[in-house]
């Protein structure tokens, strides 16, 4: 079967800050200068005071699941494994969409509120992704 081609859209210039971070295993969120709200995702003006001066401060990578959920290959007859998307909460409050590693795509044991951790996954030399793993799962 031939390989799909990955395509990867450029960051928008708001977002490039976070994809550097993830480069350096760092899960950074921006932060507004004018009322201190977290601004994610990240946009060019804080939605709550209009500021558009930030600052981006690294996250402690802690975070629950919200929700999620199960996808399947769309290929027939496949063997790949469900992945689970998740929908995660971090702990500074704000929610973001990753891969959930570490668990199988069993609803047994995917529990909403589940503690979770960022890991990073370096796809290439110029592309690294975040996911998600169980907090135990060290
Ligand atoms: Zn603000």
């Amino acid at each position: 079967m031939p390989q799909a081609t990955r395509f990867v859209s450029p960051p928008s210039p708001e977002a490039q800050p976070f994809w550097e971070g993830c480069k350096r295993h760092e899960l950074l969120v921006p932060r507004c200068l004018g009322c201190g709200a977290f601004r994610f995702f990240p946009r060019p003006m804080c939605p709550r005071c209009l500021v558009t001066q930030l600052e981006w401060v690294k996250a402690s990578g802690k975070g629950s699941l919200y929700s999620y959920v199960i996808s399947h290959s769309p290929s027939p007859g496949s063997d790949e494994p469900p992945t689970v998307i998740a929908v995660v909460e971090l702990e500074e409050g704000m929610r973001l969409m990753a891969l959930l590693r570490g668990v199988t795509a069993d609803l047994g044991v995917l529990t909403i509120g589940m503690a979770l951790e960022v890991v990073f996954e370096d796809a290439d030399s110029e592309v690294t992704l975040l996911a998600f793993r169980p907090a135990s799962a060290r």
